[in-house]
């Protein structure tokens, strides 16, 4: 069985007016561009400056919080999704699940007895 980590953000309470997904999307990209930022910090890349007195932990941590901001903010675009074009989430979680076992980047579940007699699959993975 694969291991899974679960993140739970927010759908923000205070949000730019007239979110849409172009502007979620270059907001995606911005966040993404930090996060190359931080991560050249952390390995001292030539010609990027690290803040005075930054331990590698630091550092670290600054990688792991801009990667959380690029979570929230595809978070946010599935909300957008989700609010201004009524797209199901689940059921576009459990076709990515489906892709990647596809794809072999995860091991298919056996399929577990059904009381009834039959076979049922489990929960899908990444189920909300
Ligand atoms: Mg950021």
């Amino acid at each position: 069985m694969s291991e899974s980590k679960s993140l739970s953000l927010p759908k923000l309470d205070r949000i730019l007016k007239n979110v849409t997904v172009e502007s979620t999307a270059l907001k995606l990209m911005e966040e993404a561009g930090e996060l190359g930022a931080a991560i050249s910090r952390l390995r001292g890349a030539a010609g990027i400056q690290t803040p005075p007195g930054a331990t590698p932990q630091d550092l670290l941590r600054e990688v792991a919080l801009e990667l959380l901001d690029v979570a929230q903010t595809a978070v946010t675009m599935m909300f957008v999704l989700e609010d201004e074009y009524g797209l199901d989430t689940r059921s576009v979680l459990a076709e990515h699940i489906e892709k990647l076992t596809r794809k072999g980047y995860l091991t298919p579940l056996p399929r577990q007895a059904d009381p009834a007699g039959g076979q049922r699959d489990r929960e899908p993975r990444g189920a909300l």
